[in-house]
């Protein structure tokens, strides 16, 4: 599982470095393996990714490789890098003063003069001359990369474009080797430009926050600064109207604030004094005054940004049949041009024209749609299903989501809303139930459990105070114990069936005994509200063919009968301990196939982690949540869950396009070139031609529109509360 909570620079006891840099010019895959390779040989650099569809390069080194030098390093193989708080776009310069944009105009200029030249005038040596000024204009740049290549013993698509062009001037083609370069240029640029949205939409969602900040002095003054530099524990003031520059807690004004930045939901949610809220989203009316929780790298946005640019790291399957089939298929077109041009002619065969196939199948045996055709898909999706604020960490996982075949939701927290609120206090040998209950509250005051809180909210209501233990312990999944005023107390999952109980949880309430030694005292029956949308979201995935929806609880199974009876879920678990849910899933896997966990991250990562895909609710306030989940849904909204489901599918299908449409093409070209049906011009059209469609074919699922419509129409009417169903 990928690790978001990496930040940019990190140290650990060898203290290796990591330093993350973007791409100010548009980086083309070609490049990008030329980059990774170049920065490799610098001093002290133990590893390179490059994420090429995002723009991001992340060296990893043991402190040596100082920024300067990596960009000068980048610089020699023709990249330019920012840091990555820079923001790249605005390093770079205007197209016509770009030296590639200009080498492609010019060199355009003199094919297509030379061109007329020779077919109006019949000059052949002045058309001469501009053919080999376009391929001196425009030759340089894919001579330096296949250098490179061969110098790490690789073959690359320029590797290719050099020998074809080398052939066709050595037999005389002068005129297809200049538009050889010509359109291998222009594909290049053509295809920078269009993974350049896919860019430019991650960067949409970092222009969400504001460069700079308001921050208080301790004087009471405001100074500006900018947002990286905010230290946690510092105060933000943030106007109305005004994006919140950083993660924080509110400690003074109330606003309605629009978390749709990070939730992808636009109603905005009350804050009040006290809420967490999130750097990126939208302060609605109120003057507000926000403590810096963490380090701006570490903010929640700041993390799916990460998170979304790796998102080609975590490969599934499509991507690494891609990779697979590519890299065998370069090599091999290279061992099939050779025998093309070596077997027939020696057979008696013309060795101009053998020789020129051999030449059209190079030109056609780098498919670089295949190799964008995953990466692209990938990267839309993902950054898609971002700003909806569904978080998914990588291709692997949003193949994983489409073949999902059963669903497993942990219910405290997921189907329900988590925030349980004291109904009954039921006192059973005689005790007096404020006691009861202030004991109870007293030893729970500790926990972090939703039911804890709820016990010592019902108490502070009723206005009872609270004891300060000697000592607690929480019993994870069973309850906590402690001891106050020499007394041994217990409060949890009751073991064996006092009176009442039943009927509590027939009720659909979660009860919890208070025991006194092994003296049970009493009950404390709590309702946790069903999320209203639970039961349209079950009907949801159904349709979406997913036949199993599951529930696992730590819960009685009283309580989880009434509740998946009116969820509608197919089949449950209840009183498993946390460690019983991971083998549930287990053997829920083996009955089922693919399985999903939909957990709050509480106290189901073990589960969460054992899922094909562990599915976070709520993951905006919770960082364990964020974590190790595999999709983070950020909203606290279970139709969130199909949406993902169904944008998953769709990019899976995306996915399967692109890959069979590039084949399709290899299939296509290939005999083509060999019965010598194409020319080097067309072949190489065809080809670059192919994969720009491929890369526009991805890029669609940028635009996917969600029907939020339907899905609001089909939602069924709030259901009441398990408190108050009998
Ligand atoms: P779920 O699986 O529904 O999320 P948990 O695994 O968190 O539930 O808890 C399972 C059961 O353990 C609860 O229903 C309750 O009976 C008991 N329990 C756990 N922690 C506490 C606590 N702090 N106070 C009281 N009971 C608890
Ligand atoms: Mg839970």
């Amino acid at each position: 599982m990928t690790s978001l909570a990496e930040p940019s620079s990190q140290t650990t006891s060898r203290s290796p470095v990591s330093s993350r840099f973007r791409v100010a010019d548009s980086c083309c895959l070609e490049c990008s393996a030329d980059l990774a390779g170049a920065l490799r040989e610098l001093p002290g650099v133990a590893d390179v990714q490059v994420h090429s569809t995002a723009g991001v390069v992340i060296v990893q080194h043991d402190g040596r490789a100082r920024a300067e030098a990596v960009r000068r390093q980048a610089a020699r193989v023709g990249v330019s890098l920012v840091g990555e708080e820079e923001d790249a776009s605005a390093e770079q310069a205007p197209w016509w003063r770009q030296r590639r944009f200009l080498a492609l105009a010019l060199a355009s200029l003199f094919v297509a003069s030379g061109l007329v030249l020779d077919a109006l005038t019949g000059y052949e040596t002045a058309a001469l001359v501009l053919y080999f000024l376009t391929i001196a204009v425009n030759g340089p740049l894919p001579l330096r990369s296949a250098w490179l290549a061969l110098r790490e013993h690789r073959l690359s698509i320029s590797t290719l474009l050099v020998v074809a062009v080398a052939g066709a001037i050595a037999l005389g083609r002068y005129e297809e080797a200049a538009l050889l370069v010509v359109v291998f240029s222009l594909g290049g640029v053509l295809e920078e430009y269009v993974t350049g949205r896919a860019r430019s939409s991650i960067r949409s969602l970092m222009a969400l926050v504001p460069p700079v900040a308001s921050r208080r002095h301790a004087d009471g003054g405001l100074e500006t600064v900018p947002v990286e530099d905010l230290l946690p524990g510092e105060i933000v003031v943030v106007r109305p109207g005004e994006r919140l520059p950083t993660d924080g807690i509110l400690i003074s004004g109330r606003s309605g604030i629009d978390q749709s930045a990070i939730s992808g939901e636009s109603m905005p949610v009350e804050a009040a004094p006290g809420a967490s809220v999130f750097g990126g989203t939208v302060n609605g009316l109120g003057a507000l005054e926000i403590r810096v929780e963490k380090p701006y790298a570490d903010t929640v946005l700041a993390r799916i940004i990460r998170q979304v640019e790796e998102a080609q790291a975590a490969k599934g399957r499509g991507q690494r049949f891609a990779d697979r089939f590519g890299a065998i298929y370069t090599p091999a077109m290279f061992m099939l041009a050779v025998m093309v041009a070596s077997v027939p002619p020696l057979l008696g065969g013309d060795l101009r024209s053998w020789v020129y196939r051999s030449l059209v199948v190079l030109v056609v045996s780098c498919s670089c749609g295949l190799i964008m055709s995953v990466p692209v898909a990938v990267i839309a999706a993902v950054s898609r299903a971002a700003r909806d604020g569904i978080l998914i960490k990588g291709g692997l996982y949003l193949e994983r989501l489409a073949a999902v075949r059963a669903v497993a939701f942990d219910k405290t927290g997921t189907l329900t809303f988590g925030q349980p609120r004291l109904i009954d206090v039921v006192s059973l040998d005689g005790m007096n139930e404020e006691e009861l209950l202030r004991l109870a509250a007293s030893i729970e005051a500790a926990s972090e459990h939703p039911l804890a809180g709820a016990i010592v909210a019902g108490a502070s209501e009723r206005g009872l105070s609270t004891e300060q233990p000697e000592s607690v312990r929480a019993l994870p999944g069973i309850g906590v114990e402690g001891t106050l005023g020499g007394r041994s107390v217990f409060v949890g999952r009751p073991n064996g069936e006092p009176p009442q109980l039943a009927r509590l949880e027939a009720e659909g309430k979660t009860a919890v005994v208070v025991r006194e030694g092994d003296q049970v005292r009493g009950l404390l029956a709590v309702a946790d509200e069903l999320r209203p949308e639970a039961p349209a979201v079950a009907t949801e995935l159904h349709r979406l063919k997913i036949e199993h929806v599951l529930m696992l609880t730590g819960d009685n199974p009283r309580v989880a009968a009434t509740i998946a009876a009116h969820v509608g879920i197919d089949d449950w678990r209840a009183g498993l301990l946390p460690e019983d849910k991971t083998a549930a899933l287990e053997q829920l896997r083996r009955q089922h196939g693919p399985i999903a966990m939909v957990g709050d991250g509480v106290n189901d990562a073990p589960a969460l982690a054992t899922a094909d895909v562990g599915i976070a609710m709520g993951a905006a306030s919770s960082d364990v949540a964020l974590e190790t989940a595999d999709v983070a849904l950020m909203a606290d909204d279970l139709n969130k869950l199909p949406q993902a489901i169904r944008l998953a599918r769709h990019a899976l299908a995306n996915i399967h396009q692109n890959i069979a449409l590039s084949l399709l093409v290899v299939a296509g070209l290939v005999p083509a070139a060999l019965t010598g049906q194409l020319s080097l011009t067309e072949g190489l059209l065809l080809n670059e031609g192919s994969a720009l469609l491929i890369i526009a074919n991805g890029l669609r699922l940028l635009r996917r529109k969600e029907a939020s419509l339907r899905e609001r129409a089909t939602r069924r009417p709030a259901v009441p509360s398990p408190a108050s169903l009998d």
